[in-house]
């Protein structure tokens, strides 16, 4: 591909310079780089800090991580989201103790069989840990390589991303794991994805075509997004002397093993959402307060109601925590954490 032969050299002295400062650039240890790869999936820079230092000041070595409880990596975890994630750090773990005797794995086909990591995060650490010339390519690589080159190909077709990896990797520095974060660096500061680009002071400005031509905000091309399915529910803030309603959600499907309040599909009134806290077992003595709130995820959208009640008694089928054993003990997913978040207003 043309133009991106000139990457390495416009990036990496610029990487340099500018380069932010984040815990997880203090070393190369491969667990860091993991871990903070997987935290940072989907998620903010500034979101993932907290989580990475508190993470690993409780689970400092994979061994510690392939033994953890799981409700403590759920705690850990909590407001992150995505928490098949911190599953499979855990399944991973397990199997570089099992199979690979307590040693991150270097070859790239073995780090890509670990359970969690695709391609994305196995080039990041192979690059990053290993200095080995793999591209890790997202969004954000794809964002700032179709703009320099204005290539209209849809950003998400798998056809695209293999023939970006693959012209970058023949272009791939002896700094590999520099080129790594200095590309990933440019799409998240300077080539961003939801605001104007920085081609002002951006290092790709003497060669970028979308910025010679005025095109860049015309790229990248994206597929038309299917529909996101749109689920409402009900749910029961319920209190008992001081203690709460909450129940395990299934081991398997959407937010699998963590804490929620008592639900059912649908939205009720408070008439309906009485008559259904007593199908539950509650004998609700008083209606609070409701209110209303959404929670997006991939491919699904929960609009949720919940009702703040008060009961007579604490039914069996549920567990009753106080507000201090929620907060330390129970992962209560965002979905769920913004009613109890408002419980006091
Ligand atoms: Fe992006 Fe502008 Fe840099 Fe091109 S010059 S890579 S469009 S920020």
């Amino acid at each position: 591909m043309e133009k991106i032969d000139k990457l390495p050299g416009a990036l990496l002295p610029w990487f340099e310079d500018n380069k932010r400062d984040l815990p997880w650039r203090q070393d190369r240890e491969v667990y860091h780089v993991w871990l903070s790869e997987i935290m940072l999936q989907q998620t903010r820079v500034e979101a993932v800090k907290g989580y990475y230092t508190r993470f690993l000041e409780a689970l400092p070595t994979i061994e510690a991580l392939a033994v953890a409880d799981e409700e403590l990596l759920h705690k850990l975890w909590e407001g992150l989201g995505y928490y098949s994630r911190v599953r499979n750090l855990k399944k991973a773990a397990g199997t570089i103790m099992d199979r690979h005797g307590g040693n991150f794995p270097q070859r790239y086909e073995d780090v890509l069989a670990l359970p969690g990591i695709g391609e994305y995060t196995a080039g990041a650490i192979c690059s990053i840990a290993f200095g080995q010339k793999k591209a890790a390519v997202d969004g954000n690589v794809l964002r700032v390589v179709s703009r320099l080159t204005e290539n209209d190909t849809p950003i998400d077709s798998p056809a695209y991303k293999r023939e970006v990896q693959a012209a970058l990797e023949a272009v791939y520095p002896e700094a590999a794991g520099e080129f790594t974060q200095a590309l990933m660096e440019l799409g998240a500061t300077v080539c961003g994805p939801n605001w104007k680009p920085r081609c002002e002071v951006c290092p790709c400005r003497s060669f970028c075509g979308g910025h010679l031509h005025g095109t860049a905000e015309c790229f990248p091309v994206k597929k038309p997004k299917g529909d996101r399915k749109v689920e409402e529910r009900t749910l029961f803030i319920l209190c008992c002397d001081g203690r709460y309603a909450l129940q395990k959600r299934p081991d398997r499907g959407l937010l699998a093993g963590l804490w929620q309040f008592p639900d059912v599909s649908g939205f009720l009134d408070a008439a309906g959402a009485v008559a259904a806290a007593q199908e539950f077992g509650f004998r609700p003595v008083q209606v609070l307060r409701q209110s209303e709130k959404k929670h997006i995820f991939t491919h699904i959208q929960w609009n949720m109601r919940g009702f703040y009640m008060e009961t007579a008694d604490v039914s069996d089928g549920f567990v009753w925590m106080t507000a201090d054993e929620i907060e330390k003990n129970a992962a209560l997913p965002t979905a769920f954490r913004q009613f109890w978040e408002d419980r006091n207003v």
